[in-house]
């Protein structure tokens, strides 16, 4: 006999980082009954190990729409959280340091622009007035802008969401582990984690890496492969950078403490762990101060590593998962997920409330991978 608690839910979201709790936030405060599981702490895993960008420019044309209804929700949302969540527009800015890289932008910038979204292109003295403390060395063919991208702390945005969520009455059950979801005659009617069984007739997969794990306990096969993203953050220096600046090396913003976060490229993965790799180091000494010299004389107080969840075209897979009726998924979100946070959340209360939600999302169906193979 089982001993699982049971519990009764109308909506179970697996997953707590950005993408589970903006969706478990929207459909609790549509009234519905809603449970939301985390096999570990809420915002433990990329969500509270992210960058913070804010960003819209420098998306994949199917995404934009998306990422600029997401900032419009971020606007508003520190005063509707009713917490500090340093959401802070401070412009993105993406440098040029090959001509080919600035020839590809200045048609991406044109290309942006005609969906509405105001983005432009600069000149390498625009980015250097912008941005005094670029080399005078290093070759420099120019720079987009975007005024209205921008920050947040992730941290704070957890914690914020945390209370929020307890607020809207949703069932928070953290270091609860889905290990099974149950399906009968093609329905999802539950599903069982380390201590509960959780009857319900609708569930989301926002499980981050590990949604493949649990679609592939279907016999589904979820297209997705994984990276190591890292960051190491300085100690707090006087405000000297205030966009969040991206470079053929990586990125770098400053928070509003003052500390320098530095994000180093990806590095491809296969086991889901997130030890700091002495590599974020080497790449961080190499590669910053060359292109940011008063980076040299700045101490390292810390680094940290995260999981970043990629699909072959880029963009995630926002979808009912195929032949499993009642069962989102939300994930592969490619190393830009936490802008698209909010807005997700109100696309999937759209959808599993009134059953579509407001924006098109086929370009986000899985079936565009080809058939949803079963790998059993
Ligand atoms: C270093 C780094 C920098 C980044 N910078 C940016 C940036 O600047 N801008 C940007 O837009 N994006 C950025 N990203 C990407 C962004 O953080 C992710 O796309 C986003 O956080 C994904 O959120 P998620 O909720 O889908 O997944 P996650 O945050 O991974 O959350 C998934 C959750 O599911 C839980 N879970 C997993 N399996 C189970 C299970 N079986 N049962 C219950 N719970 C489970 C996990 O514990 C986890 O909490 C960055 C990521 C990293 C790592």
């Amino acid at each position: 006999m089982s001993d699982l608690k049971t519990v009764d839910c109308d909506v179970l979201v697996i997953g707590g980082g950005i993408t589970g709790c903006f969706i478990a936030l929207s459909l609790a405060r549509k009234g519905l009954k809603v449970c939301l599981a985390d096999k570990g702490p809420l915002f433990r895993e990329a969500s509270g190990r992210s960058g913070g960008g804010v960003r819209q420019q420098f998306r994949n044309p199917a995404e934009l729409p998306l990422a600029m209804e997401s900032v419009a929700l971020w606007q508003g949302l520190g005063e509707q959280l009713g917490e500090d969540i340093e959401y802070f527009q401070g412009g993105s800015l993406r440098l040029h340091r090959t001509r080919q890289l600035h020839e590809e932008d200045t048609a991406r910038v044109e290309r942006e622009r005609g969906l509405g979204l105001d983005v432009r292109l600069l000149s390498p003295q625009q980015v250097r007035a912008r941005l005094p403390v670029l080399s005078e060395q290093i070759e420099l063919y120019g720079g987009t802008y975007c005024a209205r991208d921008g920050t947040a702390n992730p941290l704070l945005l957890g914690r914020a969401l945390t209370h929020a969520l307890t607020r809207a009455g949703v069932a928070l059950h953290d270091h609860e582990e889905i290990r099974r979801l149950d399906v009968s005659g093609k329905r999802l009617t539950g599903a069982r984690g380390s201590s509960c069984h959780f009857r319900c007739p609708a569930a989301v997969n926002a499980a981050g890496p590990w949604a493949r794990k649990l679609l592939a306990s279907l016999g589904l096969d979820f297209p997705v492969a994984f990276r190591k993203s890292q960051i190491l953050v300085t100690e707090p220096v006087s405000p000297v950078i205030r966009e969040f600046v991206s470079f053929d090396k990586g990125y770098l913003r400053q928070a509003k403490d003052g500390n320098l976060h530095l994000g180093v490229r990806g590095i491809p993965i296969g086991a889901l762990e997130t030890s700091q790799t002495l590599s974020s180091f080497e790449d961080v000494a190499r590669d910053f101060p060359e292109a940011f010299p008063f980076l040299a004389d700045i101490q390292i107080i810390r680094g940290f590593a995260g999981i970043t969840t990629w699909t072959p075209d880029g963009i995630p897979i926002l979808d009912k998962v195929p032949g499993v009726v009642g069962l989102w998924v939300a994930s592969g979100f490619s190393g830009h997920g936490f802008c698209l946070g909010p807005v997700v959340g109100k696309l999937f209360c759209e959808w599993i409330t009134a059953g579509r939600p407001s924006l098109d999302l086929s370009a986000f169906a899985w079936s565009r991978f080809g058939s949803v193979e079963k790998t059993v």
